[in-house]
């Protein structure tokens, strides 16, 4: 595959430096493709081409045509769909279903926020006698976007297309090991229509590029997307410019399983929530809280599961493919490594497939039982297909050990009895609450985000859309 481009002001350009990265296919470790390694001049470049954009043709668009826009992209998205969807695959190591769950996802974004971009608008307010007062709903302005690199077509898709919607014009700093499709679909963004530096990209590393544009003076707006100790960095930059941020970070989901849950209904779902995208999902089911007097039996129920789960390359389409790199590999392996030197006990471990290529960056699912509440396996976000167990005895003990760890953004509880549905979820500190199902995020119409260490301020849904614009007060006096 050729060398990768920026896109900026609508051109596909090379870094300033002209320097590049590697991209590797992390199911065989392979270099198969570059990326231009950017640093702040190119930040530069594409922060003042938004500007531009927003005091152009962009900003100038009616509702109406902007929604126009997204929704052409959503249908070039779905167009492009088995390609995007191997080539996110082939980037990021997933599954081939995964990835095209994940294209079908992304083009949902732009779908719905098409859609939405002329049903957004600000309120008329009662006030003095002899006056009106208006809110307008008006748009940041230039939006920074900086996106990991687990869902980087989902999470490209869901800010940018609120963003866009909302009439800001987007910065877009993708990981670096996970730019492949956020380019493909920016491309895809000018043939349906919208004007160049309406949606910039700019590669390259985090400390470099990233760091650049959460510190870029002329910016109105961040949305961050990836780890607590990278968020806590953007915040602090954009705080010296006075910038409003979001934050979507990590998490610690609880599954609650209660002994009155319907167990063929919910096991599935509980496996599922860990070993999709091998672990790497911020609101990956990482923790499962089971009843007492169930414990044997569902450790039973999930240890045969784990045992038949395959992994193996993403094209294979498999039940867990790699994890992104080797530096995530290492860290995991050293998480369960120190775990079971502390004794902790391994319920079930699934095998590599025999074919699986040497150089990939494999870990196949673990299934710990009894991890002791406190430990680092319990409390930290591994980022690998690991789930750990736990017994807890009656609904208060559940709800406390939920919330015993420093995150909060989704749970699930699975239980047959209504008003315990609804207490638990009223007790547990999450954004997001499932009750005998879950979605890892859920679709794309509920609002998401995190609470405690997961994070601040929502996207997705509509509430994603108000999120991209700010209230301007108009107060008139005319007697
Ligand atoms: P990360 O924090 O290392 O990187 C995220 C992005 O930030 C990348 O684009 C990276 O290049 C950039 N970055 C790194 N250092 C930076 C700096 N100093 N300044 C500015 N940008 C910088 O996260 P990751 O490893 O790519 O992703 C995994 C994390 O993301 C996990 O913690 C996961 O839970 C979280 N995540 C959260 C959500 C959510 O919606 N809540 C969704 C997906 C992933």
């Amino acid at each position: 595959m050729q060398a990768q481009l920026n896109l900026i002001d609508g051109e596909a350009c090379a870094a300033a430096s002209g320097r590049t990265l590697e991209v590797l296919d992390p199911s065989d470790g392979q270099v198969f493709a570059s990326l231009p390694r950017s640093d702040a001049r190119d930040v530069d470049a594409a922060v003042a081409a938004a500007r531009r954009a927003f005091h152009g043709p962009w900003g100038r668009a009616t509702a109406t045509e902007r929604g126009r826009v997204l929704s052409r992209l959503a249908a070039l998205i779905l167009e492009h769909h088995e390609d995007l969807a191997r080539l996110e695959c082939r980037d990021t190591g997933k599954p081939i279903q995964q990835a095209r769950a994940d294209i079908t996802a992304c083009a949902r974004y732009f779908e719905y926020y098409g859609g939405a971009a002329d049903k957004l608008h600000g309120e008329q307010i009662p006030y003095a006698a002899g006056s009106t007062v208006i809110a307008l709903r008006v748009p940041h302005g230039v939006t920074g976007h900086i996106i990991p690199w687990n869902y980087p077509a989902q999470i490209f898709g869901r800010s940018v297309g609120g963003a866009l919607a909302a009439g800001n014009a987007c910065v877009v700093k993708p990981a670096e090991d996970a730019c492949l499709t956020p380019l493909r679909i920016a491309a895809l963004a000018l043939q349906a229509g919208l004007p160049a530096g309406a949606l910039n990209i700019v590669c390259g590393l985090g400390i470099e590029a990233g760091a650049a544009l959460a510190a870029h003076p002329d910016l109105n707006h961040i949305s961050f997307t990836g780890s607590a100790a990278t968020g806590t960095a953007v915040a602090q930059a954009a705080a010296v410019n006075h910038l409003p941020v979001t934050l979507e970070l990590g998490g610690k989901s609880p599954q609650l399983l209660f002994a009155d849950a319907d167990l063929d209904q919910a096991l599935p779902v509980v496996v599922n929530a860990i070993v999709q995208n091998a672990g790497q999902t911020c609101a990956a089911g990482s923790r499962v809280l089971i009843e007492r007097s169930i414990h044997a039996e569902v450790m039973e129920r999930l240890a045969a599961r784990f045992a038949a789960l395959r992994t193996g390359p993403g094209a294979q389409g498999l039940d867990c493919g790699p994890l992104i790199n080797a530096r995530q590999l290492g860290r995991v392996r050293a998480m369960v490594d120190a775990g079971l030197a502390d004794g902790l006990k391994v319920a079930a471990r699934a095998t590599l497939e025999a074919d699986a290529p040497a150089g990939g960056f494999y870990f196949p699912p673990l299934l710990l039982d009894q991890v002791p509440p406190a430990h680092a396996i319990a409390q930290q976000e591994l980022f690998g297909p690991v789930l750990a167990a736990f017994t807890f005895d009656g609904e208060d003990e559940a709800v406390a050990l939920a919330n015993g760890t420093p995150y909060g953004l989704t749970a699930a509880v699975w239980t047959r009895d209504g008003g315990r549905q609804l207490r638990c979820a009223h007790g547990i500190e999450a954004g997001q609450v499932f009750v005998n199902n879950y979605g890892a995020g859920g679709g794309i119409e509920l609002p998401f985000g995190g609470m405690k260490h997961s994070g601040y301020g929502r996207e997705k849904a509509f509430e994603g859309l108000r999120g991209f614009t700010t209230l301007k007060t108009i107060a008139i006096s005319h007697g």
